[in-house]
Order: structure tokens, then C-alpha cells, then sequence
């Protein structure tokens, strides 16, 4: 039913954002925007707006002609552009002239102007004025109208006659040239599906005037896909999804679109991101959003000045160097520039503190609206279907797993759906019994006057990104936009938002700005750029913004919940949205993502994401959003969540912990002497030398490690053999015993490395890293359910603890405990048996990461203090002690095994990634991507996974740095680590077939430094069965 139509509609003049609020609001009916020598006149008709539930700004370039379909109309005028308020008169006046008097109108009866007082300060006169002018609009009957000036009217207001729609469509008739354009303009937008109901004929003098066609279309009952939210994100991934070829493909929006974070963004965009597959994801989106507007039609206000990022310490140049390295490998295109670059790249800076820069050209701003109506303009032209107002009410999982989605207009049934309600997310998930860990957070901009300064420039400026200071800032047309990010302290989440859920009734406003909180980010920009400080601000947006715990966005298939999809969660969704949309449908659509971005994957987050977790993290990490991002990086903020394990409280403060999917996890024990608790470094830091001392406890003595956070899903049922042999590209570990295997994808990609433990006919243990918890749980679920297999899948992460016990005593040790032969011949290699230590009851696994002899025992979680006791004080006689994760990898590494998420994942492939060992092509069961390696196999591999040793001067490899030879780069590492057993830095990396033979040279850079690596034979310590096996031949051949 359409509504009543609103009886107050405005003009605005210029183009700034809170003037689009007030269209969104329905208050005002059209704006006209000065844009580089063009009026833009952007466009929303009355019928559009709320008959036929359409908000459409259209762009029609003709001059100062424009008219407007209402039924009645009050005129609203205001400006916050230098000629406009010169002259206060003049907005409401144009608007008058334009639209009034063609349509017979009185001249407008009242103008109320505000201005502030001397006594406001400058800076904040815009501010002042716009509560002031609100607060007079409010009593005058008009909920909020805003704009902003610091040296002349601030607001004005004026009431008209009213107008009919009659008077308006004679006035629309008479302007030929309007018409002509309007009409065209029409036809085009109803083609692409952007008009979705009919404007009415009219006739004059008996003669009957067609207008722009009619849009009906009945709503489809069923879709493949229906997606919730018509944001930059949903309309995204609609307009990937139908040009992918996806037929029936529904996108409900509950009020227009861009209606959430969209609307009001900055609109930055930027090939810059720390993590290395985001950036496929950032470059992705620009490389659209460059060709979007040849593709669809549809200007999509795109500016590629370019990006600098600004060093003014020497610990950020460090950062720098370290982001070169991990950027040269990727597509992304990035300089680091000498500060005289930077004042010839940006003339206005004061470039005293710069030290150095990154420099991103092509980065640059984009108009999140038109950016969204391209999109959605491509997603229609594809096929894909638009429905608004259709706010999704009701989500019920069917039996066939299917959905129906309920709106106030009926049901669709859904094959899948995608949650992107962007800050109402939560609500959707709420409707089915899902608590989405986000939070939104105010975020403010300003915009300035003209600086002259600017004015005068011949080029844009590029984006600036002071880091130390903790802003962005770039040209709005001749003057500055400023987007500070405040300390956890001045930070501002909405919080009644996270106790009450957000308000139905919240559409497209904005928050109270506050100046106070970003004062401090304000003189550094000051000082930064000094023209700022002869500026006025004539406009500030505070809007929400929607924080997960950890910045990145939820993309991908829930776990749990059948065919229910996530992109949620964007701090940056304006350049993540074209990248996402493509990823998601990619995904979608081959059943596999494209590539690896598993810090997006919304199974990161389970039970122990509360949100009072996610508010604390979210406080955090507004504040850290330009902090410098150390490798192995720990945050401390929500930190220890409910999952503990039973000896944390024991070693919270003998060690320095890591957190990993909730858990608390010991990095490394401090010792008398040591420089104990988190130092970050891009260098060897404060425990460099205790790793040391870790590694030689293992390697000489033995050492216990709590490996509690392992992900552990038991498997059980008639089914269970039949689904893991589909499952895996292993075979089957024979009963009481381990493996290790691979759940491969169907294009040969390692989706998850698990390991497997025969317990028993038909009951296997699963076990898997802690990162990958819910990401392989999903997984094995969706197979389970698809394939129909009867077996009894359950997440036992929580309930068992672990302990790793390694060294060349554990077996003495563990032997004290139990009357069970620990002997090398009945405790064999990779046999799993049930054991009582020490009376706990325990599954113990010979097997250990370290490569040296040890066991893990799995245990009920509340046995873990009693059990770590009882094995310590067994292991006084041996000098046992304890050792940490970053040992373990030094270990792990110096044995050359391979870690998932670092030298495979859906990045790669099996064999290039040498899982041959582990990869059964000749078992009979037909896996999951066994076709797909059978043709690897067959076509043979380009690049492959070797294994690099290197002299390196107080900085080791981590992974994901770039690989030289002979002057180009060639390769990348994946993970790396000091041995300490051969007093050398090694790594694993991907190079080029042809470079991979052993002996080959190549150079790895760390920290703007190439270091001489050469590829060796894996491993470069052998593990501990290798030895004993080895010891036992040459005895045996000596005898
Ligand atoms: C002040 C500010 C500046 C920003 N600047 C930048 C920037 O420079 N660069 C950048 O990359 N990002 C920026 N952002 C972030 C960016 O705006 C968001 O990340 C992005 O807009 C999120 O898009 P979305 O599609 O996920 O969500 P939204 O834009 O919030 O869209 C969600 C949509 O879902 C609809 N919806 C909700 N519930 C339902 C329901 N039940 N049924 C149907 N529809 C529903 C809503 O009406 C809404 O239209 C900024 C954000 C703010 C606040």
C-alpha cells in the first residue's frame, strides 16, 4: 500500500551528504550539486520516493533545470556553498524559481537564519549552529535539518505555499528540456529496473501525455539465493552473483538503498591492507570500480589521486620495510618514497617529522551511493532483482534445508541466504538464534571550507594517512575531509544498541557528532597540514560504523546453520564491496572459494564470543586502527574469555601468553634474568634467548606444552568410516591408531590437515588447529548432511584438555605414572591407546610436533591442573620443565612440517604444496577433489614449495616475505623461524619449478635487507623415530 504522501519536500543546494539524509528522510525532494564547472542535479521524485518506494538520485546533466513531481510541498532551502551563503536568500529562492513559481506558487513567506555567536569558537561555530538551527526547526514543527557555516547564515528555513501535484506536472510539462531529459532518463532507469512502479498520465486540453512506463513486477516466490541488505555489500554480491550466471537471485532491502553505513562513507578506497589475500580483495574493487560506470552507465564519482601513509618514527619505517616485503609478491602496487617525494606528491604538508611514506598510487575516494546505484544498476541489468521497502521479518529453516524468508509482502523460498544487513546484522542473525559479535561504533568526519591553498593546487591531493596521529585526510573538492580515529578512551559505541538491539525506526540518520573527542587528532592534522588550521568546518558526519572483535568482516557459509551465509561486519566495506561480492559469488558459485581468506571466516567466532567481549574488542580496535602491526601481534583488551584451560591460572604469569580462538596460550616461560611480558619487535626481541632455552629443554630433556586450544570433534556412528574416506585424501588409520590427513577441495585445494585417531569400531577423533576450529567443523558437517551419511558428528573442543609431553625423558616420565608398557615396541609411533596416569583417565597419542619423542594426552578438561601436577613433579628426576608455542614452531620447522593456514591452505594445492606422502590417489574410496589431483598430477605443477636455510642479521623469517633472483621477485616465503639446533634462520617458501632444485641460491628480504638463502634438503633436523630407526640399521649393519 503506498503511503500518504509527505507533505513537506524541500530543496537543497549542494551536495553534501546531510543534505542526502534529509532525502532520505523525505524531507527534501532534491538536491543540486556543483561539481566541476556542472551542475548535477540530482533528482528524487515524490513518487518515486514513497508511492512507488523507489530513491533514486539521478544524475541529469542539464543546467539549473529541474523539476519535481509532489503532491504538496513546502520549500526547504539551504546551502552550505560559498555562493549560496553569501547570498542566504538565494537557496530558497532558486528553489522558488524553479520549482514554485513554474508552479504557480507564492514567493517563499519566511527565511530563518541562524548564526553563531563570537564567543563559539571557530571551529566549532558549524556545530553550534547546526544544533541551534535543529533545535529552531523542531519547534517550528520540522523534526532536524541541518548544514553548517562558520561565517554567515547557517540555516534557513522557509515554508511555502503549497504546491499540487497538478501545478508541479503543468510546471514539469512546460519545461521541454527538463522533460526531454527526465523522461529519457526515466526509460533508462525503468530498463535497468530502477523504477519499479508507474507514474501517472496526465492530460491537458483533452490530450492525454504519456510519462516515463511503468515498473510492476510480482515478486518471485522462490530464489536461489536471496540476500538481506542493500548496501554496498548486498548489492555487491547481486551484481556478482547474476553476472556470474546464477538465475534467481532476490535482494530484500527493508528501506531503500545504501540505507545503513553506505550512505554517508567517506568513501576511501585503498590498495593498501597488512594481510596478504585482502589485498587481492582491495585491488579487486578498485579494478571495478575503475570500469563500473563503462559497464553500467551510471557515474560512479571515482577519484585515483593516490595514498600516502606517513612515517614519523623510526619504528614505522621498520613497519614500512616489513609491509614492502609483503607486498612485492602480491599485485598490489606500492612505493615507499623519501619525505621529498612526499612534498612534491602533497605541497601542503609540513614535512619536518616525515621520515618516510608508503605511497599507493591509484588509491583514492568513490561515492559510496553512486557506487551502490552502479552496482545495483549491473545486478538488474544481469538479472538479479531488487525489492524495496522489504524489510525481512522472520527467517524458518526448512526440513530440505531450504529457507523461507518472510516479509510484511509474503514469504520467498531461499535455496541459501546471505546476512548483509550491515549494522542490523545481529538483528537478522538474532531471528535465528545466532549472536553475531559486532558493534557499532560512531565514527565522524569532517569537511571543510575552500582552503585558497587547495583551491590553487592544479591536481588533487592525494589521501593522506597520518598514523601517529590517527586520521585520514583528503581533497573535498577545494577543501579538506578529515577522519580522525579517537583513543579507547573517547571512543563512542552505541551501547543501548547492544543491549537493546538497534531501534526499528533508525533509517538513514546520523549520531550527534562531538568535536571535543577528536580535538586531539584535529592539531595533529594541524600541525600536519597547516593550512587546516585557517579552515572552517562546514559539515560533520557521525555515523555507525560496524566493528567484529578484530576489524575484519564475517564472510562466508555459517557453521551450524544450513545453506545461511554471512558479509557482515565491514569496518571498510566501500572498498571491500566489490572484492567481497566477488569472493562470496565465487565461492557460491564453484563451491570452493577462489582463495584463502580464512581471517574473514565467520566461524573464527564461537560460543566465547559474548558481546561484552566484542564491545571491549571493539573499543580496542577503533583506537588501534593505525597502531603499528608487529609480527606475531597479541592484543589484550576481553582478554581471558570462559576459555581457559585448567592451567592457566598455573602459568598466566610465569609466561607470555598468545591468544588463539579464545584460548590463552603459553608463547614462552620467563625465567630469573629474562625481560619478561609482550616487547614487540620487527627484530629478535626480549625472547629470542628463552626459545632457546625452550627448544634445547626439548630437544635434551623433556618439555610439557598445554595444547588445550587443538579444535577436537568426535565422529561416530555406522557411517563414520565411509564419510571420512570421502572426507580425506588419507586412507584410514587402521584401529588404535593416527594419521594425519587432508580434506582436500574439488579443485585439489587443502581445505583442512586433520588429525585422525582411530579410537574404536566406527569412533574417530578428529583433531585440528585452533584457528581452524568451526572452519573444518562446517565443513565435515555440510558433507554429513549432503551425502546423508548416519554418523554422529559433536564438537568436543571444550570438553577435552591436552598436554603435550616431548623430550628425550618423557617416555621416563610418563612411565612412572602407569603400569602400560610406554615402550618404543608396545607404545608404538602413531598408535593411540586409553591409559590411566596417575589415575585420570586419558587417551594418550604417540605423536608429537616437535618431532621428538612424546605424547599427547587427551583428558577431560577438569583433569588438567591434576594431571600437569602429577607429570611435573614425575619429571623433577629429569629436569622437566615447560615450553611455549614459539618452540614449538622452531621445532616444528627445523623437522620441516608443514603448517596448515602457512604453507597450505586453499591457496594451494597438494602436491606443490609436497603432501604427496600424505595423498592416496590409488585408495578406493572416491575422495572429495581426487579427480582434480589426478589431472594436477597429470599437467604437473609451476611453483613449488621448498625448504630455505639463511644467515640473517638479528631479523628472522616469518613468512609472507618476497623471494628474489636475479633482481626480480619470484616467490614468497610461507613460515619461518630461527633454528636454534643449527644456529641459522629457515623457511619454507613457494618458488618457480625451475627454481626449486636443492642448491639453488635466491635472496630473501627482510627488513629492506636481502639475505642469502639456499634451498636445502628437508628436513634440517631429523625427527626422533628417523633417528632411532636410523641408529638401529647402522647397529644392526655393524653387527
Ligand atoms: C562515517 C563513516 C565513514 C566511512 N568511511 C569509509 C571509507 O572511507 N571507506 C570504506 O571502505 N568504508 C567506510 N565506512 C564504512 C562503510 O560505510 C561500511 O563498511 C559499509 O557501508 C557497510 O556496507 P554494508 O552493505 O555491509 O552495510 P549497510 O550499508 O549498513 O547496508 C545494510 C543494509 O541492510 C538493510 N537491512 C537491514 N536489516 C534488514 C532487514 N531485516 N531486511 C532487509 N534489509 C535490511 C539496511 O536497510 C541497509 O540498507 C565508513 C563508515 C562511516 C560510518
Amino acid at each position: 500500500m503506498p503511503r500518504r504522501p509527505e507533505e513537506r519536500l524541500g530543496v537543497g543546494v549542494g551536495g553534501g551528504d546531510w543534505k542526502r539524509t534529509l532525502v532520505h528522510q523525505n524531507r527534501c525532494v532534491m538536491f543540486l550539486q556543483k561539481k566541476s564547472n556542472h551542475v548535477h542535479h540530482y533528482l528524487v521524485t515524490k513518487q518515486i520516493l514513497k508511492s512507488y518506494s523507489l530513491c533514486s538520485l539521478l544524475s541529469v546533466s542539464s543546467h539549473w533545470r529541474h523539476l519535481v513531481g509532489c503532491s504538496r510541498a513546502s520549500l526547504l532551502g539551504f546551502s552550505s556553498t560559498r555562493r549560496f551563503a553569501q547570498h542566504p536568500s538565494l537557496a530558497p529562492l532558486l528553489a522558488h524559481l524553479y520549482i514554485g513559481r513554474r508552479a504557480g506558487c507564492a514567493p517563499p513567506p519566511a527565511l530563518s537564519l541562524v548564526r553563531a555567536p563570537r564567543t563559539v569558537p571557530r571551529l566549532l561555530a558549524s556545530d553550534w549552529c547546526v544544533r541551534r538551527g535543529a533545535e529552531r526547526a523542531g519547534r517550528a514543527g520540522w523534526t532536524e535539518t541541518r548544514s553548517g557555516r562558520t561565517d554567515g547564515w547557517e540555516f534557513a528555513r522557509v515554508r511555502g505555499a503549497p504546491l499540487s501535484m497538478s501545478r508541479l506536472l503543468r510546471a514539469f510539462r512546460r519545461t521541454l528540456l527538463l522533460q526531454t531529459a527526465l523522461a529519457g532518463r526515466c526509460r533508462w532507469i525503468a530498463a535497468r529496473g530502477l523504477v519499479s512502479s508507474p507514474p501517472t498520465k496526465s492530460s491537458k486540453g483533452g490530450k492525454e501525455i504519456e510519462l516515463p512506463a511503468p515498473f510492476t513486477k510480482k515478486w518471485k516466490d522462490n530464489a536461489e539465493t536471496v540476500i538481506i541488505g542493500g548496501g554496498c555489500v548486498g548489492v555487491s554480491l547481486a551484481y556478482h552473483l547474476a553476472k556470474a550466471g546464477m538465475k534467481d537471485v532476490v535482494l530484500l532491502e527493508k528501506s531503500e538503498l545504501t540505507a545503513g553505513s553506505t550512505w554517508h562513507a567517506a568513501g576511501l578506497t585503498t590498495y593498501f591492507h597488512p594481510g596478504i589475500n585482502l589485498k587481492k580483495i582491495h585491488h579487486y574493487s578498485i579494478k571495478l570500480y575503475e570500469s563500473l560506470e563503462e559497464e553500467t552507465g551510471q557515474a560512479v564519482g571515482f577519484h585515483q589521486p593516490g595514498s600516502i601513509r606517513i612515517a614519523t618514527t623510526p619504528t614505522r619505517v621498520d613497519e614500512f620495510h616489513y609491509q614492502m616485503t609483503r607486498t612485492r609478491w602480491n599485485v598490489t602496487p606500492q612505493f615507499m618514497i623519501s619525505p621529498e617525494k612526499v612534498q612534491e606528491l602533497f605541497p601542503l604538508i609540513n614535512i619536518d617529522k616525515v621520515l618516510a611514506a608508503l605511497h599507493n598510487p591509484g588509491d583514492g575516494h568513490i561515492d559510496p551511493y553512486s557506487l551502490t546505484m552502479a552496482l545495483a544498476a549491473g545486478a538488474r541489468f544481469y538479472g538479479a532483482e531488487l525489492y524495496f521497502p522489504a524489510a525481512v521479518t522472520g527467517l524458518s529453516p526448512r526440513s530440505d534445508g531450504k529457507w523461507n524468508v518472510e516479509t510484511e509482502n509474503g514469504a520467498i523460498r531461499a535455496n541459501r541466504i546471505v546476512n548483509c544487513a550491515g549494522f542490523w546484522a545481529r538483528e537478522v542473525g538474532k531471528m535465528i538464534g545466532l549472536d553475531h559479535p559486532l558493534v557499532p561504533v560512531h565514527h565522524q568526519y569532517v569537511i571543510t571550507s575552500t582552503i585558497p591553498e587547495v583551491k590553487a593546487l592544479k591536481h588533487e591531493l592525494p589521501v593522506l594517512r597520518d598514523l601517529e596521529g590517527s586520521y585520514y585526510l583528503r581533497q573535498e573538492r577545494d577543501g579538506l575531509l578529515f577522519g580522525p580515529y579517537e583513543e579507547k578512551e573517547k571512543m563512542m559505541i552505541q551501547e543501548s544498541w547492544l543491549t537493546n538491539g538497534v531501534p526499528p525506526g533508525f533509517g538513514k540518520e546520523l549520531f550527534e557528532s562531538d568535536l571535543d573527542r577528536i580535538m586531539d587528532n584535529v592539531e595533529c592534522a594541524m600541525d600536519m597540514v597547516p593550512v587546516l588550521k585557517k579552515a572552517d568546518i562546514i559539515n560533520i558526519i557521525s555515523g555507525p560504523i560496524t566493528y567484529t572483535p578484530d576489524i575484519l568482516p564475517m564472510v562466508g557459509p555459517h557453521q551450524g546453520v544450513r545453506n545461511y551465509w554471512v558479509a557482515i561486519g565491514f569496518a571498510y566495506g566501500i572498498i571491500h564491496a566489490g572484492g567481497i561480492g566477488k569472493y562470496l559469488s565465487d565461492w557460491i558459485m564453484d563451491g570452493e572459494p577462489d582463495y584463502d581468506l580464512i581471517e574473514l571466516d565467520p566461524n573464527r567466532f564461537g560460543k566465547w564470543t559474548t558481546i561484552k567481549y566484542a564491545e571491549n574488542k571493539a573499543r580496542e580496535s577503533y583506537g588501534f586502527n593505525n597502531i603499528v602491526g608487529y609480527p606475531k601481534e597479541e592484543r589484550f583488551e576481553g582478554r581471558p574469555t570462559e576459555r581457559v584451560s585448567g592451567i592457566y591460572e598455573a602459568l598466566k604469569d610465569k609466561a607470555s601468553m598468545g591468544f588463539h580462538a579464545g584460548w590463552e596460550q603459553p608463547h614462552w616461560f620467563y625465567k630469573t634474568g629474562d625481560d619478561p611480558g609482550y616487547r614487540p619487535s620487527f627484530r629478535r626481541t626480549n625472547w629470542f634467548e628463552p626459545v632457546g632455552r625452550e627448544c634445547e629443554q626439548v630437544m635434551k630433556k623433556v618439555g610439557v606444552f598445554d595444547l588445550t586450544p587443538f579444535g577436537k570433534f568426535s565422529l561416530k556412528g555406522k557411517d563414520s568410516t565411509k564419510l571420512l574416506d570421502r572426507l580425506i585424501a588419507n586412507v584410514i588409520p587402521k584401529l588404535g591408531y593416527i594419521n594425519i590427513s587432508h580434506m582436500i577441495t574439488p579443485r585439489g585445494r587443502v581445505y583442512a590437515e586433520v588429525t585422525i585417531s582411530h579410537l574404536a569400531e566406527e569412533d574417530f577423533l578428529l583433531v585440528t588447529g585452533s584457528g581452524s576450529e568451526l572452519h573444518d567443523l562446517r565443513y565435515i558437517e555440510e558433507e554429513a548432511t549432503n551425502g546423508g551419511y548416519e554418523v554422529d558428528i559433536r564438537n568436543v573442543t571444550d570438553e577435552i584438555g591436552v598436554l603435550g609431553v616431548a623430550g628425550p625423558f618423557s617416555r621416563k616420565v610418563l612411565q612412572k605414572l602407569t603400569k602400560v608398557d610406554l615402550n618404543g615396541t608396545a607404545f608404538k609411533f602413531l598408535q593411540c591407546k586409553p591409559l590411566t596416569l596417575a589415575d585420570i583417565p586419558l587417551t594418550a597419542m604417540r605423536i608429537s610436533y616437535t618431532g621428538e619423542l612424546g605424547w599427547e594426552l587427551y583428558h577431560k578438561r577438569e583433569d588438567t591442573a591434576a594431571l600437569y601436577h602429577c607429570i611435573m613433579e614425575a619429571g623433577q628426576e629429569f629436569g622437566i620443565d615447560n615450553f611455549g608455542a614459539y618452540a614449538m614452531n622452531s621445532l616444528r620447522l627445523e623437522k620441516a612440517f608443514r603448517s596448515w593456514g602457512a604453507e597450505m591452505n586453499c591457496d594451494t594445492n597438494a602436491f606443490e604444496a609436497g603432501l604427496d606422502y600424505f595423498i592416496k590417489l590409488n585408495k578406493p574410496a572416491d575422495f572429495i577433489g581426487k579427480q582434480a589431483l589426478q589431472s594436477i598430477k597429470k599437467e604437473g605443477i609451476k611453483r613449488k614449495l621448498v625448504y630455505l636455510t639463511m644467515q640473517t642479521d638479528n631479523v628472522d623469517p616469518e613468512g609472507n616475505e618476497s623471494i628474489w633472483y636475479e633482481g626480480k621477485v619470484v616467490g614468497n616465503t610461507t613460515s619461518g623461524a630461527y633454528s636454534y639446533n643449527t644456529q641459522q634462520s629457515v623457511a619454507f617458501a613457494y618458488v618457480p619449478v625451475e627454481l626449486s632444485k636443492i642448491g639453488q641460491r635466491l635472496d630473501v628480504e627482510l627488513l629492506n635487507k636481502k639475505s642469502k638463502a639456499e634451498i636445502i634438503q628437508e628436513p634440517l633436523v631429523l625427527t626422533e623415530p628417523t633417528r632411532t630407526r636410523t641408529k638401529k640399521k647402522s647397529e644392526l649393519s655393524n653387527v
